[in-house]
Formats: structure tokens, C-alpha cells, sequence
């Protein structure tokens, strides 16, 4: 994040407390805390913060050479001697030093400054204030939710002398942390959007819980929230001094704002309140109870800033959903397109290109970008840094569309084109000019950049698989929460990782520095390598015709017996490979492959005699960590893989890693993680142990392409096997046994879901199409069809087909598109 202020060494020094080595004059103007995101590294000052699992002091070298030459540390075990132009700040605590500095700067600024909690809605009501606003202020707000300890001070550090409001989210987990908030963002107006159950394990109650939402507000002089509950009403009496105005609303009490009718008319609400004597009436594009409270906080609080009722009145209207996320699609011509067409400022610029960055490195960075509002800055020095980030991120070229960005076309290299306005760039646009590129389609809403994104988007095939990646991450989280700090971690891409994609999937995990990759075989291995992973990868299946392939692509082979451990010998001689890393794999009772005990002796003898190889990790399967009556089973298996692999490792002086635990065995036999653990179907969003701890990953959705109403003596489908009880609505969807929709699914065994409802199948299935039963739901052509996903877990899909969730994601076939949605 950047400000506009210069801050030098000496400076931050001293408001932090910390102790300078090297040059005290240096300058900065950005600060960073991730070694993956930055940009202008020589305005940068890193902050190197010490986690649970991670340590910003290990990228200290890597940001070195990135050209960064200010840090802020806390450890002194470093060498630093060899950063010789580099200037170190160092602190007892870098996080605390953050957001110390943070709050120094926030001092700066005298105009109004907002600050949002509660359980839910705070990126939904900053959104929509920054929507109603923009007209009337010059607003700098959190980026995303950015609204946590290291959050709170990026967002912050965007204040600047050009704009006149700020719009900041503080959310907890935990007590004692909103004071740290509270501190940086020191609010002169508090908004408290809704008391819900988010994070209240970690209080003892909901008053404490609130207590401490509430300390956010100590210094505001107005405070906006929703006085209906008695809890809240209470909490803030106790909390807040009788002098800060209380800018209430409610619907079954008095209230400053009270809201006297709801009514839903079409897709719209529109909502009746009375402030003082005056009734009115405003409308909002959404009917949802959370949207309406969301607008309705929204609304009162710019009232609060001053907004004339009539104009608020309008620009309600027009309020938009906020997306939370970017949609990562294919394209022609080997195009991968970013979706990003909600918002325009650069520090959501900044963010998506950071997530471009992380997509198939292999490919051209193109950018097509709006014009930017809001930042704060002048049209030159806003298109300037646009300009100057672009080409640190070595984006190849920029398409800028609007009046504004167009006027400064000599700040940008020669490869960028410039056109006034969205049209006149469709009426010229011919797709063939895009190829083998990573498109960031990134604009303000009012540039409508979805057409854009239609006409370089493959014609979409109905049916579709989305891939919640935050989901995965919010997964992968969960996992790591039961592990070890130091336990390593192989994550299971094989089989297209279950189902959600490869490439995509890789860089996700290979970006959350997981420790290895595991395929199949050594194909999979290979795109990955095509795409720029870099970080290990195990092939489970290694097949000898492929052993050359795999030394030239450094993928690492399990080895299973002395057969194969020969041949790739063989195939390591023939290259002069030596010290090549290879994985064991010891068969402790799933039966299928590995070495038995009596093989342990030739394996160690054979390995010990030659110097082509050497054993990276001993790994075993569990055969039944999921179910509680093989636990006496599964917990032999340990033993021996414990005494097996410890007899193997007597005869090595170097460290060789063990690992037993796949998903269910890291939930269910956690002692049980020696050096690594191997997570697959966790991570895709199934687990036999605590489904409720894991987010839904996958959605498989289609259409409906038709509909039409059957009398009860005809049949449906092949075969005359859609017998009919009644006149019946059929819907046919385009999704059939070739999409991965089995066969087994005809006649009533598959359900799948229409508008909350589900519908049986009617007939049987074929290979590109099925009909279902409508009779029951409103439906119309057009309508969304889940096949499975979060309203309808894949899980009971896989119930109907007598099978397990593995078998349904693994068979999605590859010709259903895969679209990745990211936060
Ligand atoms: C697939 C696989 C895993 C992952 O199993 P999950 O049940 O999906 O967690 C772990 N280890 C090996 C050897 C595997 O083949």
C-alpha cells in the first residue's frame, strides 16, 4: 500500500522506537508486509512479520534482490552484514511497529473518518457508502475486507492530502484486538452493521463480545446502528459517553430513523421511514432482509455526512451488488481472462494484478483497464503510478478505455492503445489480436467491461464447473489449524486435482507455499512444470517409459518395489543424474503398493550402495482413517509405519521426512503427523469428520434450454422409459452421461436442484442431455440448475450413485468449463 507522504528511515524509527542500521535518510512511500505482492521496491518498506507458521524474515534475501532496501525486523540472529546499501529498523514486535506507524500517519488527517464493525455487512455497507458517496467526497476506503491486524494498517496507510473522507472495516476474532483497531483507525464516526454469532466461541458472552466490537467507537462523536435488540441498545449505553450523538434506526421501537413499512414490489424494496415529523419513502434494488438492513444502515449514515435526502434518494436506487469476488475464465486463442469490472482505484488495481500475477506464468500480461475514479490524486500523478506499476509488474500491454485515461497516453509505453469509451473499442475489436495472454478485464461498473469480457469469452457452454478458490484456501486453512508449525505439507492435485483443474489449482497452493505437489502420473506432472510450478512434485504412478520425462522435468518418483527402484537407477545412470530425491512407499496394510517388511534389508542395501539417489521421504496409505471401526486397524498401521520406516532411517545419516496422514487421518489421528502429511479431499471440500468446518469448493451448474408440458400418456427419452403418472413439466437440461452426469441418474435416482426445489430426473440420461421434472417449482428457460454444490452437497449426490464424493468430482468431464471465482 502506498501514501502519499514520504516517510524516511529515521523517521519511522523514531515513532516506532526502533533501532536504525544503516542509512537513516532513506525514503519510502509504500509499506509491505508480503514478500509476493510488491511493487516499486525501492519506495518500499518491508515489515517482516512473524506468525504462527510464517516468517517475514525469511524474504528478506529474496526482497533484496527484488531491490528493497528498508526493513523493519525484530530478530537479530540475522546476518545483515551482507545488505550492504539496505537500511534495517529493528523492533521488538513488527506487527506492533506496523501498526504504531500507521497510526502515526492516520494522525494527518482531520476530515471525517469511518469506522465500520459488527458480525456481518461491513464490506457490504463500506461499498455501498463508498457508492452513495463518491458524488459528494473524495473517499479512501479498505481495499476488499481488509479489516484485520495487518489489514486495518495497509488499508490506513492510503490516506492521503487529496481525499476528504476515509471509509475503514475493523473486524475481530479474538478479545483485546479492537483497541489495536481502534487506534489506527481512530474513527469520528462509528457504524455497527449487525450482531450475529461470527467469532463468539472466542467470548464469554454476547455482551463481552460487544464490548468489545464497541470499543471501535471511543472516539467517535456519532455512532449509526440498528437499536431494535435490547442487547445492543444496552451495550452501547454502557460502553459510549452520553455526549456521542446516537444516530439510531428500528422498526419496532422510536428510533432517529424509524422504519414504518417494507414492501417488495418486483425485485426491489421499497422502504417507508419517518425521521422527526418527516415520512419518506426510498427504494433499493434488492429484497433481502440483509441487503435491506445493509441499505438501511447505508442510509442513515450519509444522512449523517450530510447527503441531501433527495439526491441519497436517487443514488439508493442505484446501488449495486458488491462482488466480492473475481472470476477467473477461459478465452480464446489460449486467453485466460481475470473479471474484475465492479471498481476502479488502484488499490483494488494493485490487488488484481497481484492475483494475475499468480496465473499461468508463461503467458503475456495484458491489462484493459477504465478510467479510474476517486483516488485522491491528479489525473497525471493517478496515471503515472498506473503507468509505473504496470511496468514494474511487467504487464506487456495496457488497453485503456475512457476520456480521462486517453488524455494521459503519453505516460504509457508504446504497446498501449487508447479509446474513448467501451463502444467505440467493441466496434473495433477483432479477437484474433488476443492470444496466449492473461487478460485483467478491470474497470468501474459504469464502463459495462462484461461486454468485453463476453466477446473474448468462449460462447459459454451452459454447464459448468465453478471453483471457489477462497473457498479451498478457507480449507486449506482449516487443515494447517491442525498441524504442527513445522509440519510440512503435500497437497493431491492428481486426477485434475479431483476434478477442479490443474494449473489453476497449483498456483493457488504453489502462491499459499505448500510444500509438494502430488500427481498421478507423470503427465500431470509435466503441464504443471509448463505452467512454472517450481516447488517439488511426487509422481504416486510412476511409469518406466516415462522416467526420462520425469528427470528432465525434476518431478520425483514414489518408489514401490526393487523393480522400480532398478529401472530408475537405470534411467538416472543414463542421464548422469546424482542425488536425485526419490519417496518410499512402505505397504502397511492398504495392500496395494509399497514394500512389504522382508524387502526392508535389499532396499536399504541397495540404496545405500549407490549415488544416484537418495530417499527424501518414507510415506505409507492408510486404508480406513475415516471410520471409526478400523481405528484399531489404522492405528497397527502407524506402528508398523513408525517402526519400519525408523528401521530404514537408522541406516542414513541424513533427515528423511515421514508421512501417513491423508485428509481424515489428519482430523482424526493428528499425533500421527511425523514430518509431513499428504491432504487431498479435504482440501476440495469433503470430509467424513467435520464437514461443517469445510466450505463447498465445487459447484457443477447448467441451464434449463427448454420447456414444455407432457400429457400423462406420452413417455419421455430413450428407450419410452419416462413413464408419466400426470401431465407433466419437463425442463431439458444440457448436461448428460458424457458431462459426468452417470447414466445411473435416469428414472427418479438423481434429483437435482431448481429455484431451492428438487427435481427428479425423468427418463434416462443421455450422453449430452437429461430431462427433469418441473411440475413442482416455478421455473422458466434460463433458470439455474445445480447438479451439486453448496445447496446440495455432492455428498448426497454421491448417496443416490452408491458411491463416494471422490468418484463424482474425479468424473466431471474435462469439456465442462472450469471458472474460478476469487475474492
Ligand atoms: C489420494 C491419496 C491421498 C489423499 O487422500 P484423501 O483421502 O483424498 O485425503 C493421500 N495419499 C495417497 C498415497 C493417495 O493416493
Amino acid at each position: 500500500m502506498r501514501s502519499e507522504q514520504l516517510y524516511s528511515i529515521g523517521l519511522i524509527a523514531q515513532i516506532v522506537d526502533g533501532k536504525i542500521i544503516g542509512n537513516a535518510d532513506y525514503e519510502i512511500q509504500s509499506i509491505s508486509i508480503d514478500s509476493r505482492s510488491l511493487y516499486l521496491p525501492e519506495e518500499t518498506v518491508f515489515f517482516a512479520i512473524v506468525g504462527d507458521r510464517h516468517d517475514g524474515h525469511k524474504y528478506i534475501s529474496d526482497l533484496y534482490q527484488k531491490g528493497v532496501r528498508a526493513f523493519v525486523i525484530s530478530k537479530d540472529d540475522i546476518s545483515l552484514k551482507q545488505y550492504t546499501d539496505a537500511s534495517f529498523v529493528c523492533v521488538e514486535d513488527t506487527l506492533k511497529a506496523l501498526q504504531t506507524l500507521t497510526a502515526r500517519h492516520r494522525e494527518h488527517f482531520n476530515f471525517p473518518v469511518i469506522g465500520i464493525t459488527g458480525s456481518n455487512g461491513k464490506t457490504i455497507v463500506k461499498e455501498w457508502l463508498n457508492q452513495v458517496l463518491q458524488n459528494t467526497y473524495r473517499v479512501v476506503r479498505s481495499p476488499k475486507s481488509y479489516n484485520s491486524q495487518v489489514g486495518v494498517p495497509l488499508s490506513v496507510w492510503n490516506l492521503n492530502t487529496n481525499a476528504n473522507l476515509g471509509i475503514f472495516e475493523a473486524g475481530i476474532s479474538q478479545p483485546e484486538e479492537m483497541q489495536q483497531l481502534a487506534d489506527i483507525i481512530q474513527p469520528s464516526i462509528g457504524v455497527f452493521t449487525h450482531l450475529g454469532e461470527a467469532h463468539r466461541e472466542n467470548f464469554e458472552n454476547k455482551e463481552h463480545l460487544l464490548s468489545e466490537k464497541l470499543k471501535l467507537f471511543a472516539s467517535c462523536k456519532k455512532v449509526v446502528y440498528c437499536s431494535d435488540d435490547a442487547l445492543v441498545v444496552n451495550s452501547f449505553v454502557v460502553n459510549l459517553e452520553p455526549n456521542q450523538e446516537q444516530y439510531t434506526w428500528a422498526r419496532y421501537k422510536h428510533a432517529f430513523c424509524r422504519i414504518l413499512k417494507e414492501k417488495r414490489i418486483g425485485n426491489r424494496t421499497h422502504i417507508t421511514i419517518q425521521i422527526g415529523k418527516n415520512t419518506s419513502e426510498f427504494v433499493i434494488p434488492f429484497t433481502d432482509r440483509a441487503s435491506v438492513d445493509n441499505a438501511i444502515t447505508t442510509y442513515v449514515t450519509a444522512l449523517v455526512l450530510g447527503i441531501d435526502a433527495l439526491d441519497l434518494k436517487q443514488e439508493m436506487l442505484k446501488l449495486e451488488p458488491v462482488a466480492m469476488r473475481l472470476e477467473i475464465k477461459e478465452g480464446f486463442g489460449n486467453c485466460t481472462l481475470i473479471n474484475d469490472y465492479y471498481n476502479s482505484d488502484l488499490g483494488s488495481l494493485e490487488i488484481a494484478i497481484d492475483l494475475m500475477n499468480r496465473q499461468q506464468i508463461d503467458k503475456k500480461k495484458c491489462i484493459i483497464l477504465s478510467d479510474i475514479y476517486q483516488s485522491g490524486y491528479t489525473d497525471k500523478r493517478l496515471y503515472r503510478a498506473v503507468a509505473k506499476l504496470a511496468a514494474k509488474q511487467k504487464i506487456d500491454r495496457i488497453i485503456g478505455i475512457g476520456e480521462r485515461i486517453s488524455m494521459q497516453a503519453d505516460l504509457f509505453d508504446d504497446n498501449a492503445v487508447f479509446y474513448q469509451d467501451t463502444d467505440l473499442f467493441l466496434s473495433q475489436f477483432n479477437r484474433s489480436k488476443f492470444h496466449d495472454e492473461v487478460i485483467l478485464i478491470k474497470g468501474a461498473r459504469d464502463f459495462h467491461f462484461e461486454r468485453i469480457s463476453k466477446a473474448l469469452q468462449f460462447k459459454a457452454h451452459r454447464t459448468v464447473l465453478e471453483v471457489d478458490l477462497n473457498a479451498m484456501v478457507h480449507n486449506l486453512n482449516y487443515f494447517r489449524s491442525l498441524l504442527k508449525p513445522q509440519t510440512k505439507l503435500t497437497v493431491m492435485v492428481k486426477a485434475f486435482s479431483y476434478g477442479s483443474g490443474s494449473v489453476e489449482i497449483a498456483n493457488l497452493l504453489q502462491y499459499h507455499r505448500v510444500d509438494y505437489l502430488a500427481v498421478a502420473i507423470a503427465d500431470e506432472g509435466v503441464e504443471l512444470r509448463n505452467a512454472g510450478i517450481n516447488i517439488p512434485i511426487i509422481v504416486m504412478n510412476p511409469e518406466p517409459h516415462s522416467f526420462e520425462t520425469m528427470i528432465e522435468y525434476n518431478l520425483e518418483p514414489e518408489i514401490y518395489n526393487l523393480k522400480i527402484l532398478h529401472e530408475f537407477q537405470q534411467a538416472l545412470r543414463k542421464n548422469v543424474a546424482k542425488n536425485y530425491p526419490i519417496h518410499i512407499k512402505l505397504d502397511t496394510g492398504m495392500h496395494r503398493m509399497g514394500f512389504m517388511q522382508s524387502e526392508l534389508d535389499d532396499l536399504i542395501a541397495q540404496i545405500r550402495s549407490n549415488d544416484h539417489f537418495y530417499i527424501r521421504s518414507i510415506f505409507s496409505h492408510l486404508a480406513g482413517a475415516d471410520e471409526e471401526q478400523h481405528d484399531d486397524y489404522t492405528r497397527h498401521q502407524i506402528q508398523l509405519f513408525k517402526q519400519w520406516s525408523d528401521t530404514i532411517r537408522q541406516h542414513f545419516s541424513y533427515a528423511i521426512d515421514r508421512h501417513v496422514l491423508n485428509s481424515a487421518g489428519i482430523e482424526r489421528f493428528a499425533d500421527a503427523q511425523f514430518e509431513m502429511v499428504r491432504l487431498g479431499i479435504g482440501l476440495y471440500g469433503v470430509s467424513a469428520v467435520h464437514q461443517d468446518k469445510l466450505m463447498n469448493v465445487s459447484t457443477l451448474k447448467t441451464t434449463i434450454s427448454q420447456i414444455k408440458t407432457v400429457s400423462k400418456e406420452n413417455t419421455i427419452g430413450y428407450g419410452r422409459k419416462g413413464v408419466l403418472e400426470k401431465d407433466t413439466r419437463i425442463g431439458v437440461i444440457p448436461i448428460g452421461y458424457a458431462d459426468g452426469f452417470s447414466r445411473k441418474l435416469s428414472n427418479g435416482h438423481g434429483k437435482v436442484l431448481v429455484n431451492g426445489k428438487l427435481c427428479p430426473v425423468v427418463g434416462n440420461v443421455c450422453m449430452d442431455m437429461s430431462m427433469i421434472n418441473l411440475t413442482d417449482v416455478e421455473a422458466k428457460e434460463g433458470d439455474t440448475v445445480t447438479i451439486f454444490g453448496n445447496d446440495y452437497p455432492v455428498s448426497q449426490m454421491a448417496e443416490q450413485l452408491d458411491t463416494i464424493p471422490y468418484e463424482i468430482l474425479t468424473t466431471v468431464s474435462r469439456r465442462v468449463k472450469r471458472i474460478y471465482l476469487q475474492e
